[in-house]
């Protein structure tokens, strides 16, 4: 018996196995996959085509695909009604990615703001792979293979959500049928979370980051080390709220807004100290990260249903790359051998 078709529309999205997910990814994207899981048929992807500087570290990245499919779990993603899947476990996304690399120019990605800011971090480590600087073109086709409606993501992903809707139109235009829908980007509560160290993105490889995995007294000691108001000597000097960190992840993070309009108040007056405001941070930052740190030690203790989430979706997300690489062939005429 075939299987009933999901009527709802799609969302892909996704992150890079290159460690562990941090409050970043939460509130700038994982969020909303939360939020949205139900009314959208959600493709959960793990790229790890898109390994980054990693290459030299596959053991990393084969270690990372677990830590974040536990993650999701952790946060409450469901693999019963979305599909958690492994990229490279459906290799169509390398074959649409080739071909669709041959209708964008170089220019176009030379010009993309994102993939320009992280080709000259790494280049201050490392050589510049090939490979990194197509990555956009593969999130493009991550993007289309599903034929996804939504893509909820950070901030920083909209030129490559821009750069797959230009796609999109120029594939349908070429080729003179519908195949493919211009994707919406949905950007997340927080657009681009801060880093603790106050640089303008919370990043596992800047070491800025508090990961969702990080057990109570980590987080306390990351926060008591979190960058404040650097004109802010004494705990009797006013201090500044605004571009603050520490009272960005009060106003994130911290649901108890009578205490943190309480801290503003008491910091520009010179009437509260760091460590006050650090500690009530800490606190609420634990009690955000308790519910997911039990569900994660369940699905830690279970590796077992991890795998079979990873297995379930990358096989079916499989199924649905072939019907669209069918379309793409026939629409292309490349279907030579039938
Ligand atoms: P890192 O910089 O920590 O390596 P990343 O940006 O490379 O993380 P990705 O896998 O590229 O991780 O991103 C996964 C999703 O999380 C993307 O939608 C990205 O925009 C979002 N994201 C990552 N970091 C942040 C942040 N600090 N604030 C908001 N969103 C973020
Ligand atoms: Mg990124």
């Amino acid at each position: 018996m075939a299987a009933t078709p999901d009527p709802r529309k799609r969302i892909l999205t996704g992150v890079r196995p290159t460690g562990a997910l941090h409050l970043g990814h939460y509130v700038g994207a994982l969020e909303n996959w939360i939020r949205l899981q139900r009314e959208y048929e959600c493709f959960f992807l793990i790229a790890d085509y898109q390994v980054s500087d990693y290459a030299d570290d596959f053991q990393r990245v084969r270690d990372s695909i677990f830590e974040v499919a536990l993650d999701w779990l952790a946060v409450g993603l469901d693999p019963e009604g979305s599909h958690f899947l492994i990229e490279s476990g459906v290799p169509e996304h390398a074959e649409l990615t080739q071909w669709l690399s041959w209708w964008v120019p170089l220019g176009m990605l030379e010009r993309n703001p994102t993939l320009k800011a992280e080709m000259a971090d790494l280049e201050l480590r490392h050589s510049v792979p090939v490979a990194f600087f197509n990555y956009p073109m593969m999130q493009v086709a991550n993007i289309l293979m599903p034929k996804a409606h939504l893509v909820p993501v950070g901030e920083d992903q909209l030129p490559h959500i821009e750069l797959t809707r230009e796609v999109a139109r120029r594939f349908n235009r070429m080729f003179e049928r519908q195949v493919f829908p211009e994707p919406e980007p949905l950007v997340g509560r927080i657009a681009r979370l801060v880093g603790t160290d106050g640089d303008a993105k919370m990043s596992k490889s800047k070491n800025n980051a508090i990961f969702l995995g990080d057990d109570k007294e980590t987080v306390l000691l990351k926060v008591r080390g979190m960058y404040t108001d650097p004109t802010r000597l004494r705990a009797t000097d006013p201090g500044h709220v605004e571009g603050n960190p520490v009272f960005m992840y009060h106003d994130a993070f911290n649901p108890n807004e009578d205490e943190v309009n309480d801290l503003k108040e008491r910091y520009v007056l010179g009437k509260v100290g760091d460590v006050e405001v650090k500690t009530k941070l800490a606190a609420a930052l634990n009690a955000f990260l308790d519910p997911i740190r039990e569900r994660r030690s369940y699905y830690e203790a279970r590796p077992d249903l991890v795998r079979e989430a990873l297995h379930a979706g990358t096989s079916h997300a499989r199924t649905v790359a072939q019907a669209t690489m069918a379309e793409v062939r026939d629409a292309m005429r490349i279907n030579y051998l039938g």
